[in-house]
């Protein structure tokens, strides 16, 4: 059987049967992988400690008719610190959702696994851990081509002058939009603190984020929208992080 070696992501883990797993992995050339890890869910497996959830591993496979097989993988980058910290799970879990969507549709490139690593590096259990969620979902909607515009209206291209504390914005459009094209369409008021906020985080590397200073349910909320208008994506992990932002 033909074998290969990927270097990859691990974004989730099914059950199969009484002792395997299914992995769902994003491959360093930006495809979706699906293996099975044979007696993985024995406590003995080889695999257990290394094909944990947002690992980065190098993984040696088997081709399979429909699923492959892992048959050794060694550990690339570890993220234990995510892993016993359920709040930490609950939000990487958001990207690795996003990740393993957009891998499935082929609207994937390489520079997404790079991207999720470094998330996944930086996201430790500290206050920037919401906001550097927010920053890794809409660098990747950016990267795939769905880059909110924070300057210039979006149907007409004038620039959009800083007055006040309150922008028209179109999310199906894309962006902020002028007096004049917000009064024949349809947008929303943002605050100004807000779209500043998200124009931060799209371009500043993960490591230079800081702590966001609005609530982080405000920058969910966005980005929820936002993903649902330009990629139909309903994450399913976005209910599981309502409590942690009371
Ligand atoms: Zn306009």
């Amino acid at each position: 059987m033909p074998t290969y070696h990927a270097q990859a992501i691990v974004l989730a883990k099914t059950k199969l049967a009484d002792s395997d797993l299914i992995y769902t992995l994003l491959s360093d050339e930006g495809s979706q992988l699906r293996a099975v890890g044979k007696g993985a869910r024995k406590p003995t497996s080889k695999l257990s400690g290394t094909m944990e959830l947002f690992h980065t591993v190098d993984l040696l496979a088997y081709k399979g008719r429909s699923l492959d097989t892992v048959s050794d993988a060694k550990l690339v980058a570890a993220n234990r610190a995510i892993v016993s910290d359920v709040r930490l799970v609950a939000l990487a879990s958001t990207v690795a959702e996003l990740v393993a969507k957009l891998s499935r549709s082929g609207q994937i490139e390489p520079r997404i696994f790079e991207m999720t690593g470094s998330y996944l590096a930086a996201l430790d259990a500290d206050q920037r851990a919401p906001t550097l969620t927010v920053a890794a979902l809409l660098k990747i909607s950016a990267q795939i081509g769905f880059r909110p515009e924070f300057h210039s209206c979006v149907l007409c291209g004038s620039p959009v002058l800083a007055v006040g504390s309150y922008r028209d914005f179109s999310v199906n459009e894309g962006g902020v939009l002028c007096s004049d094209c917000a009064a024949q369409s349809q947008s929303q008021s943002l605050s100004a603190e807000l779209l500043a906020e998200l124009e931060r985080l799209l371009y500043s590397t993960f490591e230079a984020i800081v702590p966001a200073a609005l609530p982080p349910r405000q920058l969910f909320a966005f980005v929820a929208q936002w993903l649902e208008c330009h990629l139909q994506l309903h994450l399913k992990s976005y209910r599981s992080l309502g409590e942690y932002f009371e």
